[in-house]
């Protein structure tokens, strides 16, 4: 924000003869988080990155004033060592395709005539006015969107049985409750695009003959709880949500509600529970949520970015949408690249695309010239995924099938240095600690194969442990209630299915 005001500074003691907000504005993350603050001036479509506040003078009087370009300030990549005048232009943004993320970097999220500017809540007017709830649901199942929150459950689906049920109320949901360690996707849309969400869960709400929605978002993403309050608030006055939806007489309230801080809070049941005022815990899915969900009434629960991709599919279509990404994981993905990889930030990209292309060429690779050793995809109940497999395509079946899964979207890359018996340890640790502790299985086993990690870390590990734990791993995620407990064995399963000679060297050498 120093930035920020800075130029603003300037460009008012220059004398504008119009508001200097038309000049200048704030928008959420660009992508490159690492790279920034960024500052992008249009039309000459120029970017800087890592700006200094130390820099903004010369930004002012070389580029705003004279077009001139400081060359010192563009985006340098660091392979090929080339600096490119427009972030479009290098292989990070270039090999993107932005449907989820369509408008963060570009709108300020705090106004929502920057959002209408760029075709902002047409896709309501054409449900509200043009569409038939039918027919809303017909083109989101044509669109083979599943939702991104984790477990890949058709969205058209979901709506169609929930509208299938004829008792009222409904309840429409967000799940902003992001909780995986190194994922920031859905805080960033809704940090920098919140109006997107709010459009998706309006155009449910009228497909669904609902009138209240509740965003359920994690306690600590404070920007996104303001943002998004902020978004409600003008969605309301400009009566795109509220009273009668500019006289087609639809009504959709959207109310925050901030998350009880636990992982597990995460899961539907227990998000459901957490809004009720109950411990936010989970229970068994035998009830589905369409048919009795918040406070037992039919309900639609999809995650932030779920949401943000239904506008658009209304606006092109559930054929177009069908027709990007692989078959039966259709459309974009949203991924949140960490660990040691040199571009960490945000990137949306069709799915199928090859791991190797999306750390290689998007990500730019390992830091500091070292071996790619493995990538965790999935979260923390996500799998380990080694270099034999970089080629493999990014899909929910495919990640499945080799033991991960997509979960929301976090990959943590990990290079020739990162000790796998370790990584699987830091991730049971978690899961231990968010354990909800309802049921044994997941409260106990969890808690076992963590001792006998911490053991075989600690050069204590005994001949028969990789066994023990590969039965605890089955019992574990067998006989959990949860999500959490049923997928909490994955890291530990991978790791020993992909790196065994790890686990096997730390029990040999007792080191
Ligand atoms: Fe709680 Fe774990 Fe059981 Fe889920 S599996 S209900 S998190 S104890």
């Amino acid at each position: 924000l120093k930035i920020y005001h800075k130029l603003k500074e300037l460009i008012t003691k220059a004398g504008v003869d119009v508001a200097v907000e038309t000049y200048i504005k704030t928008t959420g993350c660009n992508g490159l988080c690492e790279k920034g603050p960024i500052v992008k001036i249009t039309p000459d479509d120029i970017a800087y990155f890592k700006v200094k506040e130390s820099d903004v003078e010369e930004i002012f009087e070389k580029t705003i004033l004279q077009g001139e370009v400081i060359n010192r300030l563009l985006y340098l990549d660091s392979v090929t060592g080339k600096r490119f005048k427009s972030h479009k232009e290098n292989d990070f943004y270039k090999r993107q395709m932005k449907i989820a993320l369509r408008n963060i970097g570009e709108i300020d999220p705090a106004d929502i005539f920057d959002y209408i500017e760029r075709g902002g809540y047409e896709s309501l007017k054409k449900a509200l006015f043009t569409m038939t709830p039918e027919s809303i649901i017909e083109e989101v199942v044509k669109s083979g969107l599943r939702g991104r929150g984790g477990a890949g459950f058709p969205t058209g689906r979901k709506w169609k049985q929930c509208a299938g049920y004829n008792n009222y109320p409904k309840y429409v949901l967000c799940n902003g409750d992001e909780g995986d360690p190194g994922a920031f996707m859905d805080r960033s849309i809704m940090e920098g695009d919140p109006h997107s969400i709010i459009e998706g869960m309006a155009i449910c709400a009228y497909a669904l003959g609902s009138n209240t929605g509740f965003a359920y978002i994690r306690d600590e993403y404070a920007l996104a709880v303001k943002n998004m309050s902020n978004a409600i608030n003008k969605a309301k006055e400009a009566k795109f949500l509220g009273e009668n939806i500019l006289g087609s007489g639809f009504n959709f309230d959207i109310q925050i509600v901030r998350g009880g801080g636990a992982f597990v809070c995460g899961e539907s049941t227990a998000l459901m529970s957490s809004i009720e005022g109950k411990v936010g815990e989970p229970r068994a899915k035998y009830i589905r949520s369409v048919e009795k969900g918040l406070w037992g009434q039919p309900t639609v629960l999809n995650n932030v970015e779920t949401w943000a991709n239904i506008p658009v599919i209304i606006e092109k279509g559930g054929e177009w949408y069908s027709g990007i990404g692989a078959p039966k994981s259709t459309g974009t993905k949203v991924f949140s690249l960490v660990g040691k990889i040199r571009n960490t930030g945000l990137v949306e990209v069709p799915m199928g695309i090859a791991l190797r292309e999306l750390i290689f060429d998007i990500g730019g690779g390992i830091t500091a010239g070292r071996k790619f050793k493995a990538v965790q995809t999935g979260g923390p109940s996500g799998g380990c995924i080694p270099e034999s497999l970089l080629d493999l395509n990014v899909d929910f079946d495919s990640l499945t099938k080799a033991g991960s899964m997509m979960g929301s979207g976090g990959m943590i890359v990990m290079d020739e240095r990162t000790c796998m018996v370790d990584v699987a340890r830091y991730y049971l640790n978690f899961l231990a600690e968010e354990s909800c502790g309802k049921c044994l299985p997941c409260r106990e086993g969890i808690k076992r194969m963590l001792e006998i990690l911490n053991s075989i870390c600690a050069g204590k590990g005994l001949a028969g442990d990789i066994e023990l734990l590969q039965e605890i791993c089955a019992t574990v995620s067998e006989a959990s209630l949860c999500a959490l407990g049923k997928s909490a064995p994955n890291p530990v399963v991978t790791t020993i299915h992909y790196f065994e000679d790890e686990y096997l060297a730390h029990i040999r050498d007792k080191r």
